[in-house]
């Protein structure tokens, strides 16, 4: 992959944490821990209705997901410095470009992928 199109994806992986880290803050959440001080639901009387608590799972599941893409975005990131992004952590080929500019956060080339899943 060129540095032109790297500096690109790398600019996308920025953009797409932001977006995540902003989206915990919003909850109070440390994205590198376990804390969650605010799930933005009314806390009214009806903090323990059914309603309440489902909202409140469904933020949970939204922080646990921006948690661990925040993850991967780091160690695609680490990939991108060390200058071994892009190769498949399996086999040690390269994974086509077209992949990766689907699937950014790909760490396996298709085969392997398919042979993981
Ligand atoms: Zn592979």
């Amino acid at each position: 992959m060129d540095k032109t199109k790297l500096n690109e994806l790398r600019a996308e992986l920025v953009a797409d944490r932001d977006g995540q880290l902003e989206f915990l803050e919003e909850h109070g959440a440390d994205p590198y821990g376990e804390e969650v001080r605010d799930l933005g639901v009314a806390n009214d009387g009806f903090a323990d209705s059914a309603q309440a608590t489902e909202e409140r799972s469904e933020i949970l599941g939204h922080i646990e997901s921006a948690r661990s893409r925040i993850h991967q975005i780091d160690e695609a990131l680490e990939r991108i410095d060390e200058g071994t992004y892009g190769v498949c952590a399996d086999c040690g080929n390269a994974i086509v470009e077209a992949r990766l500019e689907v699937r950014p956060l790909s760490i396996r080339c298709v085969d392997c992928a398919e042979q993981a899943a």
